[in-house]
């Protein structure tokens, strides 16, 4: 399948979870196999081209596409959480997002200093909520080998938002 036919597996709703907000729906994707198997080996080329040893995957659309690259490239998976999930040693950072504020929390011992990550979310908007995770795992040590994305809203500014750490995204918009 080619990106041209992913994209036609993802759903616009507007006016959610506010008005004015374009709500890229991923729900048809994950109802398509072949869609999802597509969307899977895209995303593993990515993190395997950029020498990533583990995964962070973000909650919680970021944790469907990054468990799968998991399993099909053989890495360890981290978590990245909204606060009060983790149930053990946590360290976090707040940040703003599109739609209000939030924070992120890692378990204290899932980064190890000077291992290589691979960030994985379904999607890059304004990059608040990619950005602070990086700069967790850079908090404690580790190393960004890229940041990707499902879906790229490129009219915000997410990859700026990056810095010099390797963004890619599948879709664009
Ligand atoms: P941001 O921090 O602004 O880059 O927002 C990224 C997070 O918010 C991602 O985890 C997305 O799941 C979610 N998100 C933000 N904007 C949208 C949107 N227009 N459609 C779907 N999800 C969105």
């Amino acid at each position: 399948m080619s990106i041209a036919e992913l994209q036609t597996l993802i759903r616009d709703v507007p006016d959610f979870p506010k008005p004015g907000i374009l709500f890229k729906d991923i729900t048809p994707l994950l109802a398509q196999p072949r869609g999802m198997h597509a969307c899977t080996v895209a995303l593993s080329k990515v993190v395997h081209a950029s020498g990533a040893e583990e995964l962070v995957g973000i909650e919680s659309r970021g944790f469907i596409f990054a468990s799968a690259v998991a399993a099909v490239e053989e890495m360890p998976l981290q978590l990245v959480r909204k606060p009060g999930k983790l149930p053990y040693e946590k360290v976090g950072i707040d940040y703003d997002l599109e739609y209000g504020s939030d924070r992120v929390e890692m378990h204290s011992d899932a980064i190890v200093a000077g291992r290589r990550y691979a960030i994985v979310d379904d999607l890059l908007a304004t990059g608040g909520t990619a950005a602070a995770t990086a700069s967790l795992i850079e908090g404690q040590g580790g190393i960004i080998a890229c940041a990707a994305f499902v879906i790229e809203l490129s009219a915000l500014p997410g990859r700026e938002c990056l810095g010099d750490r390797p963004v890619h995204a599948l879709i664009s918009y």
